[in-house]
């Protein structure tokens, strides 16, 4: 079972990918996934789409969603898989944490001003596909547009990241209620991409501690942002706190993203996939 090539994390349009939901399905089939889900930032509006999409692909499907959350006062990602798309709690859930990114934007684009990158908002809205989610992935997009860096990892180096000056303090869900709407709703929460988390020992032991405690199942261990070893490391916690274990690209463009659909080292052996405890959520 867990030589499936199962690529559950990935982003569309409907967030700050920038591919639809039917082209991405249609990659990721040509990559070679038999499993596949959705995981569009803090917004499920995507789902009814990317299944339709997949079963047309002849791929099988999970319903997914990565919600932002704030953990110890740094931006943690939850991913949720197998859920019910229309739950109400869940759709109200997102739309609440998804509600503050305006604002935040407008704000963004003020602090961008006074270091001379000027109308930064309605450039960053050229590249949203979904009002409701307008990122600082947006943003990078504009600013590599302009000619302010190379590509948008120099962007969040200089610009986008705590302490830079178009970084703007949020605060996403409590983790909690992350969990909470998600296995409410049926589906399995998912700790994303452990490694990219600047925790102390301490703090990350909380983090799993408290997810597993508020019903969390899985971690993402096989990530196109974890390396060989991030992921060797993050097998051994899984099994320390009894968690499933989860694969998943990351994938947001052909021309940003370094890991494309599917194209990852299987799991390592001894985990339970996340999708064995999820079989009868599979689509
Ligand atoms: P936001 O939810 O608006 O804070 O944007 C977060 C998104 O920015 C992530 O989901 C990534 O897609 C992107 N991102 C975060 N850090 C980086 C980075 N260092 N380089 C490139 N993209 C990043
Ligand atoms: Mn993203
Ligand atoms: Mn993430
Ligand atoms: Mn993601």
């Amino acid at each position: 079972m867990s030589i499936l090539n199962a690529d559950l994390h990935s982003h569309s349009v409907v967030s700050d990918g920038t591919l639809t939901p039917e082209v991405l399905a249609a990659r990721a089939a040509a990559n070679g996934v038999d499993l596949w889900a959705l995981t569009d930032h803090d917004e499920i509006g995507g789902q009814h789409r990317a299944l339709a999409a997949a079963k047309a692909q002849g791929m099988r499907y999970l319903t997914g969603t990565e919600i932002s959350v704030t953990f110890a006062g740094v931006t943690v990602h939850i991913v949720g898989l197998g859920f019910d798309p229309d739950d109400a709690a869940l759709v109200q859930g997102l739309a609440a944490t998804r509600g503050g990114r305006g604002a935040r934007a407008m704000e963004m684009a003020e602090q961008l001003a006074k270091v001379g990158i000027h109308d930064a908002y309605e450039g960053a809205l050229r590249y949203v596909g979904n009002p409701e989610l307008i990122s600082r992935t947006h943003f990078a997009r504009f600013l590599v547009e302009v000619g302010a860096c190379r590509d948008t990892p120099e962007v969040f180096r200089k610009y986008l990241t705590e302490g830079k000056p178009g970084f703007v303090p949020h605060r996403w869900a409590q983790l909690g209620d992350a969990v909470r709407w998600i296995t409410e709703a049926g589906g399995m929460a998912i700790i994303a991409h452990p490694a990219r988390y600047a925790f102390t020992a301490n703090e990350e032991w909380a983090l799993f501690s408290e997810f597993k405690a508020h019903g969390g199942r899985g971690v993402e261990v096989v990530t196109g942002s974890h390396t060989n070893a991030e992921a060797i490391r993050y097998a051994e916690t899984a099994l320390e706190f009894g968690l499933a274990a989860s694969r998943g690209s990351d994938f947001h463009s052909p021309e940003e993203s370094h890991t494309d659909l599917g194209k990852l080292p299987l799991l390592p052996g001894q985990l339970t996939p996340v999708w064995e405890l999820l079989a009868d959520r599979v689509r």
